[in-house]
């Protein structure tokens, strides 16, 4: 029915890729491409063996929109989706236009030498993506993403009118390292190290210092947390989009060893992301640390314990408040029996999937640059129960928090 193809090899890459595999007759050919080409080879000969199916492989610098242009022509790919890195995401988006192509990312663009999330530069690409044809859907992981479309959900069909949303992303996995990242270490220190945001129709931005804001919540099925207050790239867009809206806010967990060690790599100077002189060669620093630490796709096998990432979303229904609160629970180990991989990977390379059937099926359809949360959420909701991301929904007392 659909030909795809995959661009980046890594943890999210697989995921993304073992669920296309898995849902062969929507996706009926199926490319892995990357820079390494032995490792979409190894993806490849695990989806053989685990599910009997056959993908192709080949080697892409996804920098050249050029050359993706010409693979695109050579297998035929009708849909493109980018698991590489969000500094991809420009020229990947170009080789769409050239070669008029529907389009999938998961993270937005991030320019490599500026520590800047902002969906400017790729909403700047909707006329040319009109004018081609082709549609493109930003930030189909989990989060952005599962949130952005949790976000509409509860807008299309159980509020009348959204006030309040805070986005919750707790990831209680233990890899039983002192430090590691579990994706790409450069986009997740970038991240985490950056000044926190959020957004209130009174105030606009409320820009804060990082981890300047602190609360424990307690988790279903997971327990209390430490969450910080973050800038996420999914507020840009569900504060244009949700109507009504007056403050969201997004907050990830972090452990104490965690933080201690990024400050002390942040205070050495070890999170620059400009290049420096070191023994007559110029390297940048972050890249450098990159090197260094543990292979994210190689957490897999040592992580345990779960994730719980959703949104406590506060509102108007029928005349009267409400409080809801959905989230995801995923399990590490449940993650890497099923794929290899562990679960933020998971997380993350499901939704791409689904975010890539729902145009292969054509129940999200349009032509120019879309986020998630712009098309009727039901059909993704249904396809998260059974592609391994089932959600659950708590009605909460208006005002109620889980903090301790
Ligand atoms: P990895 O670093 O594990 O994998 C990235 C892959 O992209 C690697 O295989 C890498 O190749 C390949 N790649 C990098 N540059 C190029 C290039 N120029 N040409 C071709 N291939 C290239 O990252 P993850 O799998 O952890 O993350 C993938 C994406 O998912 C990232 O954009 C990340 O920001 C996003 N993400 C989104 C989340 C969400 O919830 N929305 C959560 C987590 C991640 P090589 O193997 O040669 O290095």
């Amino acid at each position: 029915m659909s030909n795809l193809l995959i661009i980046g090899a890594g943890g999210v890459s697989r995921v993304a890729t073992i669920k296309a595999a898995m849902n062969k007759e929507t996706f009926t050919k199926i490319t892995l491409a990357s820079r390494t080409k032995s490792k979409c080879d190894e993806i490849a000969k695990f989806i053989k063996e685990r599910l009997g199916v056959m993908i192709d492989t080949a080697a892409i610098d996804a920098d050249d929109t050029n050359a993706v242009v010409e693979l695109i022509k050579k297998t035929g790919a009708e849909i493109l989706l980018n698991v590489a890195l969000p500094y991809q995401d420009l020229t990947l988006m170009d080789a769409c236009i050239k070669a008029k192509i529907h389009y999938i990312d998961t993270a937005n663009y991030e320019h490599p030498d500026e520590a800047k999330f902002e969906y400017k530069l790729q909403w700047a690409k909707d006329d040319e993506f009109k004018k081609a044809g082709i549609m493109g859907l930003l930030g189909s992981g989990f989060d952005p993403g599962v949130t952005n479309v949790f976000c509409a959900y509860a807008s299309q069909y159980l509020f009348d009118e959204i006030n309040y949303i805070d986005i919750l992303d707790c990831n209680a996995g233990d890899h039983g390292y002192a430090f590691a990242t579990n994706f790409n270490p450069e986009i997740n220190l970038r991240e985490v190290s950056a000044n926190g945001r959020y957004w209130q129709k009174e105030k606009g931005w409320v820009e804060t210092k990082p981890m300047e804001i602190m609360f424990k919540w307690d988790y279903p099925k997971v327990g209390v947390k430490d969450s910080y207050l973050l800038y996420h790239e999914e507020l840009e867009s569900l504060s244009k989009n949700i109507k009504g809206l007056k403050q969201i806010r997004f907050f990830m967990t972090f452990g104490q060893s965690y933080l201690t060690h990024m400050k002390c790599l942040e205070n050495v100077g070890m999170l620059r992301i400009d290049e420096v002189e070191h023994n007559g060669m110029k390297i940048v620093p972050i890249q450098f640390l990159k090197t260094l630490l543990p292979d994210p796709a190689s957490l897999g096998a040592r992580t345990k314990g779960k994730t719980n990432i959703g949104c406590v979303i506060r509102g108007i229904k029928d005349g009267k408040e409400r409080q809801v609160y959905i989230y995801n629970v995923c399990d590490h180990q449940e993650c890497y029996a099923e794929t290899g991989a562990q679960g933020v990977s998971y997380t993350t390379g499901v939704p791409a999937m689904i975010g890539a059937k729902m145009i292969a099926t054509k129940k999200w359809s349009g032509k120019g640059v879309f986020n998630m949360e712009e098309f009727d959420a039901k059909p993704f909701m249904d396809e998260l129960m059974i592609q391994g991301l089932p959600w659950e929904m708590i009605e909460m007392k208006p005002g109620e928090r889980y903090e301790v």
